[in-house]
């Protein structure tokens, strides 16, 4: 069974950072950081929240591949589910699953699921009371487990949670951890480039290009790879590629990320993003060599 150590934050902290007590802990809401930094495992994310957490969140459990660490009591109501007062809020549990890239990503799963298991128990709840954070809001979280990361899927989290022996599938295994591409160089940047650039950079992997806005370079992309929003909070690789290249990273492709990039790559320099374009073929060769 994972190590469950209490690192309870102070009575000021639940009262900045929660709707306080009253948690009739109906659910358990599952999460996973966004957070694959070195060093962002459970006592990271525990102390984030001891310390007052910058941001207006708050979560009942980190865990991690060593142990689960509790922040909050259980019957607080937590701000984690992006529902404003609930019912994600109000009246589910919260267990954030660390992603820190110095981590064993399935030990974390398994310990994940082992906790779940004893707050299910203890709240005489049954595996159908487990709640995915995109449950309670169209956000992609626990990302990962949701795009079958290593193989292990929504279905397999809830066997395990049970129980019952995952086989984790070793092809699906390897392709995700395999840093090689097998991408068609034709220079259209769609789903299929954002993924091998995902892999490559080690971010959620979905194929997805978040929170971009319109301008003439998020048009210049193929299918459906750009999700457009606010640009409040940009994508998370396209800020690891921005810091890669070294330009400014705020996750929003524009004019700039482009001309970094092909500085970076040294293709013709005209910070635009031709349909097809010549950057993106050298973006696809150096993802299929494994080489960025
Ligand atoms: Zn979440």
């Amino acid at each position: 069974m994972v190590k469950l150590k209490k690192q309870l934050v102070s009575e000021h902290v639940i009262d900045e950072r929660s709707y306080g007590y009253g948690n009739p802990v109906n659910t358990i809401t599952i999460h996973q950081t966004g957070n694959t930094n070195a060093g962002a495992d459970a006592q990271a994310h525990a102390n984030i929240q001891t310390n007052m957490n910058s941001r207006q969140a708050s979560w009942h459990y980190s865990v991690d591949d060593k142990e689960a660490i509790q922040s909050f009591p259980d019957n607080v109501q937590c701000w984690h589910a992006t529902d404003g007062g609930g019912p994600g809020n109000t009246t589910s549990l919260s267990i954030e699953l660390c992603i820190n890239s110095d981590g064993d990503y399935e030990k974390t799963v398994q310990n994940g699921a082992e906790l779940a298991k004893e707050l299910l128990d203890k709240h005489h709840l049954t595996v159908n009371d487990l709640r995915q954070h995109h449950d309670w809001y169209a956000k992609n979280c626990p990302a990962q487990i949701r795009a079958g990361k290593h193989g292990i899927r929504w279905n397999d989290f809830l066997n395990m949670v049970q129980g019952k022996s995952v086989q984790v599938d070793t092809k699906v295994k390897a392709a995700f951890k395999s840093k090689k591409g097998n991408l068609t160089v034709d220079g259209k940047w769609g789903n299929a480039t954002t993924t091998a650039l995902q892999e490559y950079l080690d971010t959620v992997v979905d194929g997805i290009i978040s929170d971009q806005v319109h301008n003439h370079v998020t048009e210049a992309f193929y299918g459906d790879t750009i999700d457009f929003g606010d640009g409040d909070e940009g994508s998370l690789v396209i800020k690891h590629l921005q810091r890669k290249i070294g330009t400014k990273a705020d996750g929003l492709l524009g004019p700039n990320t482009i001309g970094a990039l092909q500085k970076y790559l040294g293709t013709v320099y005209d910070k635009k993003l031709s349909r097809p374009s010549l950057v993106v073929k050298e973006l696809q060769r150096r993802l299929n060599k494994g080489n960025l």
